[in-house]
């Protein structure tokens, strides 16, 4: 079932290398299939090297596995947890990119200091709390999806408009129609958390780049008024 799903799945987990965002067997992308309800991931601790169409995992919203031989990523809950919340979402990646997770290990949300930000997340990348100790013993992954749950809504985030998100001392998820649009954040949001940890090194005191800066730069991009790239066929 969901073949050319599980296709288009395997493909972006491979993204993950191609793009060098993950090493070993870290990181993981979903799909979901709004119809069935059905969310196709990477096997857990499979090396990407060895991955086929195949070894995509079939689950359904409650977690059970529908088809597949092997045990679904570790992270499943979490990619649950989004595609719960978030019903424009139609992709998720997890990654540990080493300067997006710097700033997760750090804490810290990534301010917007310039345009290259500003063409794909309209505003901070928003950095999600600690668990607590009862969450990590607990359902460790779900309740890592439901704090970053938890920040969109507390402040209001469209997760279309900020397609990612750090979680404090653990990585990257990021968002998007699809699992290869998921991908293309997360490779964003790596360069991104890059450029910000370089602009701060060289100037500590730095501040964000202007609001209207923000404004425009998005809004190109995004929305009825965007005019950059080219006009779909018609
Ligand atoms: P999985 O191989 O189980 O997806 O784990 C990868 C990972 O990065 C865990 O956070």
């Amino acid at each position: 079932m969901l073949e050319l799903l599980k296709q288009k799945v395997l493909k972006a987990n491979l993204d993950l290398i191609e793009n060098d965002l993950v090493l070993f067997t870290w990181g993981n992308v979903s799909e979901i299939d709004r119809e069935t309800g059905y969310i196709v991931i990477k096997p857990s601790g499979v090396a990407y090297a060895d991955m086929k169409r195949d070894d995509m995992v079939v689950i359904d919203m409650d977690g059970n596995v529908v088809e597949g031989k092997y045990r679904p990523s570790s992270d499943t809950p979490t990619h649950i947890e989004l595609y719960k919340a978030f019903p424009n979402v139609g992709g998720v990646t997890h990654t540990h990119s080493a300067y997006a997770t710097a700033w997760a290990q750090a804490g810290r949300d990534i301010p917007f200091y310039g345009t290259t930000h500003a063409d794909y997340f309209y505003g901070d990348i928003p950095c999600a709390r600690s668990l607590v100790k009862a969450e990590i013993e607990g359902e460790y992954e779900k309740n890592t999806g439901l704090v970053i749950v938890e920040r969109f809504t507390r402040d209001k985030i469209d997760p279309m408009e900020v397609p990612g998100v750090l979680v404090k001392s653990h990585g990257v998820f990021a968002f998007g129609k699809d699992g290869a649009e998921s991908v293309y954040h997360a490779t964003v949001l790596e360069e991104v958390a890059k450029m910000a940890a370089i602009t701060e090194s060289i100037n500590p005191r730095v501040a964000r780049a202007d609001k209207f800066m923000l404004e425009k730069h998005y809004k190109r991009k995004h929305g009825k008024n965007a005019y950059y790239g080219q006009k779909p066929l018609s």
